[in-house]
């Protein structure tokens, strides 16, 4: 066994797709890493509530109250009253009837799409959905369809080529992950019932962030909650624990409860993690100053960073936490290149990297040939300042490799 995978770490080293892990310490967005002092704009951690001091007390309470395991599945003794509460919890801030909890989003995805389709059912997924919905449809052995990132028009013209003859299935980002970009609902929410196929929006991104009240994507864009059949949301992200849930009609829920094997075959989230998460529902409701802040975070990064472009380094419409940067064809190293460019955003993250600031590169396959990116994500915990620290490190490595990059 091990030569044969000895051999396929090989090819992906040959194509420079060999990732490593970087161990680090201490709470985000300031790491240490390998012995030096990283500040992080590549987390979730959209409100920062990974670090707060309340959610650690509160997870300790929740310990010494109802144990740190779940112990046993949620069907047999696995359902505690701290999951209880913050199911209740977590269906009061999306506005729907009932909420269910799973440990994370990828089991959430998978236990929805298992449950509502089967062979010769239809999942039509918008093109950049993340990873996790794309394994569900295929795990659930539905047919996976696709239609352009965006477009409720395109969405209808495969609808319709269905006729209704198979059970359809709409699934969408709320925000998407590599782009940063939202979903349009109003006219996707209106084909889907035209045509009466179901809605399901995986909200990871949108949630705690989005909307007045950090009801996430559906909340800011004004939607009735009963014209979305099933929204999943994580805690992982913007929450700052972990797990995710499904929120919906009584029958949805009441139907992932008999039938979602995601569901029924696991152990509980973590009681005590559960307990935590009241504690961020909490913070997010009582402190939409954190929304604020982080809004006057992306807006500032968006104005210095477009002019950039003078660089051939390309700010995406995004007006989310998530800000990538193109980097363009003018990058190229050698005319030969696979995409032009990733090469190129690897030389920027390892500049940057050397200036104490870290953010990711994302290339293909995560992303299409020729729009490899550095991808930045913004979080409540930085302040102006770590801002400033960001924007010089940036122009600087630009203006140095662009010359390096341009004479080669
Ligand atoms: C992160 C993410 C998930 C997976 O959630 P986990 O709780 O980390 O497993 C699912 N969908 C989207 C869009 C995500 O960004």
């Amino acid at each position: 066994m091990d030569s044969v995978l000895t051999a396929r770490l090989a090819r992906q080293r040959q194509n420079q797709r060999y990732r490593q892990r970087a161990t680090t310490s201490g709470i985000g967005p300031r790491f240490q890493r390998q012995g030096r002092e990283m500040l992080a704009f590549c987390s979730n951690d959209y409100l920062g509530l990974a670090g707060d001091p309340r959610l650690a007390e509160a997870l300790a309470k929740g310990a010494r109250r109802f144990g740190t395991g779940g112990g046993a599945s949620h069907l047999v003794c696995g359902h505690g009253e701290a999951h209880e509460r913050l199911e209740r919890r977590l269906a009061r801030l999306t506005g729907y009837p009932r909420a269910l909890l799973f440990s994370s989003g990828y089991q959430a995805n998978l236990g929805v799409i298992s449950t509502l389709l089967g062979r010769g059912d239809v999942a039509l997924h918008d093109r950049l959905n993340h990873a996790s919905l794309l394994d569900a449809t295929r795990l659930a052995g539905a047919r996976l369809e696709r239609f352009a990132h965006r477009s409720a028009d395109d969405c209808a013209e495969r609808l319709a080529s269905l006729a209704g003859q198979r059970r359809a299935l709409v699934v969408s980002d709320g925000v998407f992950s590599m782009d940063g970009d939202v979903a349009d609902l109003d006219p996707l929410v209106a084909q889907c019932e035209r045509q009466r196929a179901w809605l399901m929006i995986d909200d990871a991104h949108g949630l705690g962030v989005l909307g007045e009240e950090g009801g996430g994507t559906r909340q800011a864009q004004g939607i009735a909650p009963e014209r979305i059949a099933a929204t999943v949301g994580t805690l992982g992200k913007a929450l700052g624990t972990q797990g995710a849930f499904v929120a919906g009609s009584e029958a949805l829920i009441e139907a992932l409860i008999q039938f979602s094997r995601p569901y029924i075959y696991t152990t509980s989230l973590s009681p005590a993690l559960a307990w935590a998460t009241l504690t961020s529902l909490d913070i997010v409701r009582d402190e939409p100053e954190r929304r604020a802040h982080l809004s006057s975070l992306v807006r500032r990064f968006r104005h210095e960073v477009s002019s950039l472009s003078e660089f051939d380094l390309h700010l995406m419409p995004s007006e989310t936490p998530i800000q990538p940067l193109v980097v363009g064809p003018s990058w190229r190293r050698a005319p030969g290149e696979r995409g032009g460019n990733e090469a190129a955003a690897l030389a920027l993250t390892a500049a940057l990297q050397e200036a104490g600031l870290w953010c990711s590169a994302i290339r293909p396959p995560t992303v299409p040939e020729g729009t490899s990116r550095l991808r930045f994500t913004l979080s409540a915990v930085h302040t102006h300042d770590d801002l400033d620290r960001l924007l010089s490190g940036l122009f600087e490595a630009a203006r140095r490799l662009s010359r390096t990059g341009r004479s080669v």
